[in-house]
């Protein structure tokens, strides 16, 4: 299913919940505006290249927009799309002033240099520039995109506006980037996990869990739940899976990555096929690498009983039905990896105030914040007796919903 279908199908579901009228459906669905525009740069053997650049904005309700930009070859108008709305119901259901907005380029970076992915990067700044800003609509990395693509980001665009590091989040620490960025989606996961089993009294040591992508998600997701005395059993990567029944030294592995950029080569466990992590006899299944990975085919072989959705969208809906119906517990995308964006959102204020925040205020923040979610989804699911999905989604309509009957609608 198109990625656009699937966040659809999961927003009319918690809208059906909320009886709420198509007017007001039709309203909250629509972006506010999609860019498609020309990026054209010189290639380092003087060639001219001409690549398609995308900005979505869904929705400013609740604050300025805010949302990534993917490099990657499967970026177009459905996906961006789809992944703008997203970013209006995550920033919603963690309760940050903010909507929701996305963005990319349809290439494949691994083909270029980095000098051409910093000219690629200018020109797709020249044509967005005067829709972006920090009161407006505030960029961020994704797939194929880094720190230093968000400093020429930055510096591109303060050519045409002044200086002003809000315009884009996920800059290096030393450029009014935020300390502790770089760990926070995999430690607002490893706080849901800690959360999710608490509310069901399990408990950690009891959780064997399988995490698919040892990146930067699943990798921090893996150290924070080491830490908290969850054996992780099993971890993934393109490479493989990698798994110890007994338990995997993951402070090792990341060491390891560190060094390798990957876990190719490590032998301190046995090593299966990169899919079978997906159906391994564990009690907690973390996808925190792609999209779409949980489908009808498998779903019903999953002996997880719990899973936290850190990638975005690993879930099709035909699946999430087969899941419900098996008593599963999915933690939802919107509420398990946005993490990511309130440490952004945190950036965000400190390059407002022009100071600085340490590591532990961060953290103590963020596990703040994730947790009071955690709470209200939960709550929600309780009374309207519905999945943790269908919950975090009503929330998050009920907000933007509210905020948008409060602005009024011109
Ligand atoms: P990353 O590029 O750092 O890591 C991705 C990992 O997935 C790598 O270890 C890679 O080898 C692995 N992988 C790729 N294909 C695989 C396959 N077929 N099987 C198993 N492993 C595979 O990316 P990331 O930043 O960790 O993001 C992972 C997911 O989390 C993405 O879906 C992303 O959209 C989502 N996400 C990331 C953030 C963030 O702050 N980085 C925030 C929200 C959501």
């Amino acid at each position: 299913m198109r990625a656009f279908e699937a966040t659809q199908h999961y927003f009319h579901q918690a809208a059906d919940q909320l009886n709420m009228p198509d007017w007001t459906r039709k309203l909250l669905i629509m972006p506010k505006r999609e860019l498609t525009v020309q990026v054209a740069f010189e290639r380092d053997n003087g060639n001219i290249e001409t690549l398609v650049g995308y900005r979505v904005q869904h929705d400013n309700s609740r604050g300025p927009m805010k949302g990534g930009l993917r490099y990657h070859p499967g970026v177009d108008l459905d996906e961006v799309r789809a992944l703008a709305s997203l970013m209006t119901w995550k920033t919603a259901v963690v309760d940050l002033p903010y909507g929701g907005a996305k963005g990319g380029i349809g290439v494949d970076p691994k083909d270029y240099s980095r000098k051409e992915i910093e000219r690629m990067t200018r020109s797709f700044v020249d044509q967005i520039h005067d829709v972006v800003g920090p009161d407006t609509d505030i960029p961020a990395p994704d797939m194929g995109t880094n720190f230093e693509v968000m400093s020429w980001f930055r510096n591109q665009w303060e050519k045409y506006h002044g200086f002003n590091p809000a315009v884009i989040t996920g800059k290096p620490v030393e450029e009014y980037g935020a300390r502790g960025r770089e760990e926070a989606t995999g430690r607002g996961v490893g706080t849901m996990a800690v959360k999710l089993v608490k509310r069901l009294g399990r408990k950690p040591e009891k959780t064997r869990t399988a995490i698919q992508g040892f990146g930067n998600v699943g990798s921090h997701a893996a150290k924070f739940l080491t830490e908290a005395a969850f054996p992780v059993v099993a971890v993934s990567d393109i490479t493989g899976t990698y798994y110890n029944p007994k338990g995997l030294d993951i402070p090792e592995m990341f060491r390891y990555i560190l060094h390798n950029r990957g876990l190719a080569g490590y032998t301190n466990a046995q090593i299966l096929d990169g899919d079978s992590l997906l159906t391994l006899d564990v009690d907690l299944l973390i996808p925190a690498a792609l999209g779409d990975v949980i489908t009808e085919s498998n779903a019903k072989d999953i002996k997880a009983t719990l899973i936290i959705e850190a990638a975005n969208g690993p879930t099709d809906p035909a699946a999430d039905l087969i899941l419900y119906g098996r008593d599963v517990i999915v933690l939802p995308d919107i509420l398990a990896n946005a993490g990511g964006v309130t440490v952004s959102y945190f950036e965000w204020v400190q390059n407002r105030q022009h100071y600085r925040w340490g590591l532990d205020r961060v953290r103590q923040e963020l596990d703040r914040t994730m947790s009071d979610a955690f709470e209200g989804v939960w709550q929600q699911s309780q009374e309207a007796k519905v999945s943790l999905r269908t919950a975090a989604f009503m929330i998050a309509l009920k907000r933007v919903q509210k905020a948008t009957e409060l602005g009024g609608y011109s």
